[in-house]
């Protein structure tokens, strides 16, 4: 694992911009609320509330034999629309506040891919750098056990996110079947070891999702002289599981990878990068950097480079104010959740940089969550052509949804004064009126 390094999500103004991911989540769903005109008042506060909130504190004994205090979150934001569903990220800026946030951009990502889950997230604030693989198992098994019912199959079901994987999952399986025998536990997390019911295509599915939504969105010629991948220059920040994924699949698709990099820096190579390389230098001397035969640069860098595609694939806020106007791409393509700031999206949307939003390009992950839970449920295994056809009829379907609202808002909008028009607000705009109506089509209880 890399060095964690992030600005912190408590730093309300950095460089007087607000970088409270709860406020910009807010902001951006109070945008898309503007231009719901039935939307009923009383819901939208119902909407932006979270369902419900749990904070834990547990002690750990330590591999030497001292004992320390973790601080684990579990948010359910909304379950109009099925059982929660979210990632357990550990990093040791993992607070009720984060947590808060990225569950309410999973209901929205939920709805917007049309799977039956509402929105959920959890974590640990821990430094998973510095602990060993002992430590993290029994963080793992006593954080699961601290949750205890709020998690199940039909409650609200875990999966990866940051610094935590497959092996993470399973130690999150075993804890919750060791807690219910005699049941079919495994639709109770995502993300498992393909042995242990995980889904084929799972582990690429998040960046799968990406390019399936890229290249769905440029199909629909949006932006001028971009109809498909094919020869574009991207550049890739983060090089984990959706980023390290991203880059081999659009190089795959046709395009030419220029850069990627990790918490240590980045690597740029004009011609295109050899990625295969990348990955065995990375695993050899834990980073990109210092790959033969390659530039390196820093994550600002990569930021700014002439290229037409930007995939930002590693932390929230890493567009903001004090950079944005350096961005040269085309399109960023948000693969991590939160990217872009509101106001550096602002600054994209004035220059005429389209941003295909976290809830769209990211939304393969929990696409192929679902598609997993559902294996589990029925106890089948699919083949990796049914997952993947299935993963991209859902992505064209979401993608060509939010294309044609943007479209639409846009004629209706002409001069808009209300908020800024693109495709997030699209986005926003579909997921957001789908889970209000479902709210009334329910109907208010009692
Ligand atoms: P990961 O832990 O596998 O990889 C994170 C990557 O980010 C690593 O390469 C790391 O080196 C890099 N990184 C860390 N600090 C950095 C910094 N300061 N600058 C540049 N790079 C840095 O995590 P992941 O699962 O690939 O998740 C990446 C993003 O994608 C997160 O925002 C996550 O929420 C989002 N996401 C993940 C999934 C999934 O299925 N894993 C699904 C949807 C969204």
């Amino acid at each position: 694992m890399d060095t964690v390094e992030q600005p912190n999500p408590d730093t309300e103004l950095a460089n007087d911009e607000d970088l409270n991911p709860l406020h910009l989540t807010h902001a951006q769903f109070q945008r898309a609320v503007e231009y719901l005109d039935d939307i009923k008042k009383g819901i939208v506060g119902f909407l932006m509330a979270p369902k419900r909130s749990i904070s834990v504190c547990f002690p750990i004994e330590m591999d030497d034999g001292s004992v320390k205090i973790f601080n684990g979150y579990r948010v359910l934001h909304n379950r109009v629309l099925g059982p929660g569903k979210g990632g357990v990220r550990y990093h040791p800026e993992v607070n009720q506040t984060t947590v808060s946030a990225l569950a309410e951009l999973m209901t929205w990502k939920c709805s917007l891919i049309k799977v039956p889950f509402g929105g959920a997230k959890g974590g640990v604030q821990c430094n998973p750098k510095e602990l060993s693989k002992n430590e993290l198992r029994r963080i793992t098994r006593r954080f699961i056990t601290e949750l205890g019912d709020n998690i199940g199959p039909h409650t609200d079901i875990p999966a990866p996110d940051l610094y935590t994987d497959e092996q993470t999952m399973a130690w999150v399986y075993d804890t919750y079947d060791v807690m219910h025998p005699g049941e079919n536990n495994l639709p109770v997390v995502t993300g498992k070891p393909l042995e242990l019911g995980g889904s084929l295509g799972r582990h690429e599915a998040t960046g799968r999702g990406c390019l399936y939504a890229t290249q769905r969105v440029l199909a629909n010629r949006i932006i001028e002289g971009m109809e498909t991948v094919e020869g574009a220059k991207v550049a890739v920040q983060g090089f984990g599981q959706v980023g390290s994924v991203v880059a081999k699949l659009f190089q795959e698709a046709g395009a030419i990878v220029i850069a990627v990099s990790d918490s240590q820096g980045g690597i740029y190579e004009e011609e295109g990068l050899d990625l295969e390389a990348a990955e065995q230098y990375k695993f050899e001397h834990g980073s990109v950097v210092g790959l033969p035969e390659t530039r390196t640069i820093t994550n600002e860098d990569l930021l700014e480079l002439e290229c037409d595609i930007l995939v930002p694939a590693a932390l929230g806020n890493q567009i903001r104010l004090h950079n944005v106007s350096q961005v040269k791409a085309k399109l960023v393509v948000e693969a991590a959740n939160g990217p872009t700031t509101l106001e550096a999206d602002d600054v994209l949307t004035r220059k005429g940089i389209f941003v295909i939003p976290d809830i769209l390009a990211n939304a393969g992950g929990v696409t192929v969550s679902y598609f997993e839970w559902v294996q589990n449920i029925e106890n089948e295994e699919w083949d990796l052509e049914e997952v993947n056809k299935k993963l991209r009829l859902k992505m064209n379907r979401a993608s060509d949804a939010v294309v044609d609202r943007w479209q639409k808002l846009v004629k209706d909008h002409p001069e808009s004064e209300i908020a800024p028009i693109n495709l997030r607000t699209a986005a926003l705009v579909v997921a957001v009126d789908r889970v209000a109506h479902v709210t009334l089509e329910r109907g208010i209880w009692p």
